[in-house]
């Protein structure tokens, strides 16, 4: 897999924060992919939607994948650094790799996952950084909530 695979993969989760932001929800979007390249479940946060504060871009993909045998070789892509609860996800379930689309606007978990041995990609990725940017600046509470803070 090379950095193409990592950016075409963070088009996945960028159309699903897109639809997220088109139904009023944070615009976090995410994406599993199997080993072989394959997508195995996509999501975005839902929040607002469902008014479920532990529906999360990564744990609503990872949902949608449904159960798999193994996870060693699979990946999750990600529009923003995952949070302390989505990093946890990745190390119980094993996911191999994870691939982010930017940090600038949250710096999650994905530190202590390169330490415990996950392959961490940051792509640090302009449009990423200026949907969430815009976002959070129209709805701070609503940021502040999802991140744990007052
Ligand atoms: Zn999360």
């Amino acid at each position: 897999m090379s950095e193409v695979d990592y950016r075409r993969w963070l088009e996945i989760a960028v159309a699903e924060a897109e639809a997220g932001r088109a139904e009023g929800g944070i615009p976090i979007g995410a994406a599993l992919i199997g080993a072989d390249g394959q997508v195995l479940g996509r999501g975005h946060n839902r929040r607002v939607q469902d008014d479920d504060p532990s529906v999360h871009g990564e744990t609503a993909a990872f949902r949608n994948a449904g159960r798999q045998r193994s996870y060693a070789g699979t990946t999750m892509v990600t529009t923003l650094s995952p949070c302390w609860y989505c990093s946890g996800l990745v190390r119980q379930f094993g996911i191999g790799r994870v691939v982010i689309g930017e940090a600038r606007n949250f710096h999650g978990g994905h530190d202590w996952l390169a330490e415990n041995g996950v392959e961490v990609v940051l792509l640090d990725d302009p449009g990423c950084a200026r949907m969430m940017a815009e976002f959070i600046e129209a709805n701070p509470q609503l940021w502040y909530e999802d991140i744990g803070q007052d």
